[in-house]
């Protein structure tokens, strides 16, 4: 998530698409005649928590102004020769926002907020596109969605309801900004860094999009003035080392010498 991926992120609250609830079977009914009040990490199916993510997406997406048709055609056009990562099928919003920010969700959903367009070229901005579906890859998106959701009352408001079904949006609204401000580890950002470089590499960008990207987003973060960018960049203090890594692939890669 970019918000932990670059400390910009995204806001999200969720709204709900009640079609595709319905059709998840959340087996929760056996837990609750058991007795048992409360879900736990390993009673929760990852298809449930792909369900969790679909709901929150689709809340985010229904509270959110959608940028200009024109950022759409942008990434769309970007992304054409991606359709699908680890198995999920990839789709993609773009919001209307100033905040600088992307997220990936584990149900391969895509949001990408119009001031980070704004920013980046096309290069730096399929490697940080790169860099949330890592996050995608190497599970961390799957695993923050369920810290998010075991935090919350949803967790209960399920089992009382019966064991199924849409979430309420103020739950939905809980679940999602928990995910947004869930942070990942160093060692999860950097692993994230290396998918995002290696993806872009292997469908011939510019190996330096990379770290161009990380180093805008650190310079964004050197001169902000708001609150509360300051305050999502403070939650990546490693971003210039980052950077710095990034570049020095890029250029061993192109055997260019490293000056750092
Ligand atoms: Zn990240």
């Amino acid at each position: 998530m970019l918000k932990r991926f670059f400390p910009l992120l995204l806001t999200v609250l969720l709204a709900c698409s009640c079609s595709t609830l319905s059709q998840i079977n959340w087996d929760y009914g056996h837990l609750a005649n058991a007795g048992m009040k409360a879900a736990t990490a390993a009673s929760i199916t990852d298809e449930q928590v792909v369900e969790l993510c679909r709901q929150a997406v689709a809340y985010t997406d229904a509270q959110t102004p959608m940028a200009e048709a024109k950022y759409l055609q942008r990434l769309q056009k970007l992304m054409s020769g991606v359709s699908q990562v680890d198995g999920k099928t990839l789709n993609f919003k773009v919001y209307k926002s100033n905040e600088v920010n992307a997220c990936a969700y584990g149900d391969g959903s895509v949001r990408v907020n119009s001031a980070l367009m704004d920013l980046m070229d096309d290069d730096e901005l399929f490697a940080v596109i790169g860099h949330e579906l890592g996050h995608v890859v190497n599970k961390d998106s799957m695993k923050a969605m369920k810290r998010a959701y075991l935090g919350s009352a949803a967790r209960e408001a399920i089992f009382a309801a019966g064991g199924y079904g849409q979430l309420a949006g103020t739950i939905l609204g809980d679940i999602s900004e928990a995910y947004v401000n869930a942070q990942f580890s160093q060692s999860q950002e950097s692993r994230a860094d290396d998918f995002g470089f290696q993806f872009s590499v292997d469908r011939g960008r510019d190996p330096y999009g990379m770290c161009r990207s990380l180093e805008k987003l650190n310079d964004l973060a050197g001169g902000a003035q708001s609150s509360a960018l300051a305050k999502m960049f403070s939650s990546h203090p490693d971003s210039a080392k980052r950077a710095a890594k990034m570049r020095k692939k890029a250029d061993q890669l192109t055997g260019q010498e490293t000056t750092k």
